[in-house]
C-alpha cells in the first residue's frame, strides 16, 4: 500500500515517518502526477492559506477534488477539505469533500495552543491530542460522523472515505487516527463511499 503525502507546506514529514512506522510506503506529493496509483492522501496541517495558495500554483486543487481514494486532513488539512470556513482569506480554496463549517484558530491563536485528551468513540482509551491555532467546527452537514470529541466539541470526523482531525495525530506516537485512514485504503470499494463533491 503506497500512502501520499501533500508536501507543499507544513507538516508533512512527521506524517510520512509514522506512516512508515504502520509498514505503509509513504510519498511527498508535490504535482498532480504524484498521485497516480496512490492507495489514500493525507493533508496535513500547517498554514491552510499557504497550503491553499501552492496548492492552486499547482493544480493540486482539481486533481485532489478528482481523487477518489481515501483522505485524512489534520488541521489546516481539515480546513482545506471542508465544504465552509469562516475566518478565512478571500478566495481560501475549499475542496468541499466533507460537508463541515469550520471556524479558522477557532480554540483561539497561537496562544491558546494546548494538549488535552479527546474521547474516541466506541474506544474506552482516549486519544492525547495536540491543538495548534486549531480549526473548530460550528457546523457538522448530514451524512458526517463524529468520531471523536473533546468536551463537546466534534474534532474527528468522517464522511465516506474522507477523514479530519481538527488536532495534530501525527505528532503523538499514537496511530489510531492514521490506522483509520490505512484501513479505508486498503479497500478497494472505498472510493464509491462518500464524499460530498463539490458545492
Ligand atoms: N490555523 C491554521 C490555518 O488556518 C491551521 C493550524 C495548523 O494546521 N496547525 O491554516
Amino acid at each position: 500500500m503506497r500512502i501520499g503525502v501533500l508536501a507543499l507546506q507544513g507538516n508533512f514529514r512527521e506524517h510520512l515517518a509514522l506512516l512508515e512506522g504502520l509498514g505503509v510506503e509513504g510519498s511527498e506529493v508535490r504535482l498532480p502526477g504524484h498521485l497516480d496509483g496512490l492507495d489514500g492522501l493525507v493533508i496535513p496541517g500547517g498554514e491552510s492559506t499557504s497550503i491553499g495558495k501552492l496548492m492552486r500554483l499547482y493544480g493540486m486543487d482539481g486533481a485532489i477534488a478528482a481523487f477518489d481514494r481515501p483522505v485524512l486532513g489534520t488541521c489546516a488539512g481539515m480546513i482545506v477539505l471542508a465544504r465552509d470556513a469562516v475566518d478565512g482569506v478571500p478566495d481560501q480554496v475549499q475542496l468541499g469533500l466533507i460537508d463541515l463549517t469550520v471556524r479558522r484558530n477557532g480554540f483561539g491563536r497561537q496562544v491558546h495552543s494546548f494538549e488535552s485528551d479527546v474521547e474516541l468513540v466506541g474506544d474506552p482509551t482516549p486519544l492525547h491530542g495536540v491543538f495548534i491555532r486549531a480549526p473548530r467546527v460550528e457546523r457538522v452537514g448530514d451524512g458526517v460522523e463524529v468520531l471523536a470529541r473533546l468536551g463537546d466539541e466534534p474534532v474527528l470526523l468522517g464522511q465516506g472515505r474522507v477523514l479530519v482531525a481538527s488536532f495534530h495525530p501525527e505528532l503523538t506516537g499514537d496511530t489510531r487516527v492514521h490506522e483509520r485512514l490505512v484501513a479505508l485504503a486498503a479497500r478497494p470499494e472505498a472510493a464509491k463511499e462518500g464524499s460530498v463533491g463539490r458545492p
